[in-house]
């Protein structure tokens, strides 16, 4: 089950401004945990209980270790995957550095 952060933490934690629409997140390696920053459109929608936010839900499957190698430590926008058995988990889409994507 996902864990609510303290929200004033996890900007800082996440290393960027939440976003509008987009949910970023970083996975630490020191904790092997993945932080969720969801965004303002998410708090109106799921505000009261972020662990119903589908990102939230799909975490609760799991992470593939694949999809995060080259991502451990960075600030990623955050994307939902399915697989062929239909089990959803974030995966990262793109990176940012300064707040830049980074390619
Ligand atoms: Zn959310």
């Amino acid at each position: 089950m996902s864990e609510l952060v303290d929200p004033s933490k996890i900007e800082d934690i996440v290393g960027i401004a939440r976003a509008e629409h987009i949910h970023f997140g970083k996975l630490v390696s020191d904790e092997g945990v993945l932080y969720i920053l969801h965004p303002f459109s998410c708090l109106q929608r799921h505000g009261d209980d972020l662990r119903q936010c589908p990102f939230s839900l799909a975490l609760d499957n799991g992470l593939n270790p694949e999809d995060w190698d080259l991502y451990w430590d960075d600030t990623v926008a955050l994307c939902i995957i399915q697989n062929s058995e239909g089990s959803r988990r974030p995966a990262p889409s793109f990176r940012f550095y300064n707040g830049e994507i980074s390619y």
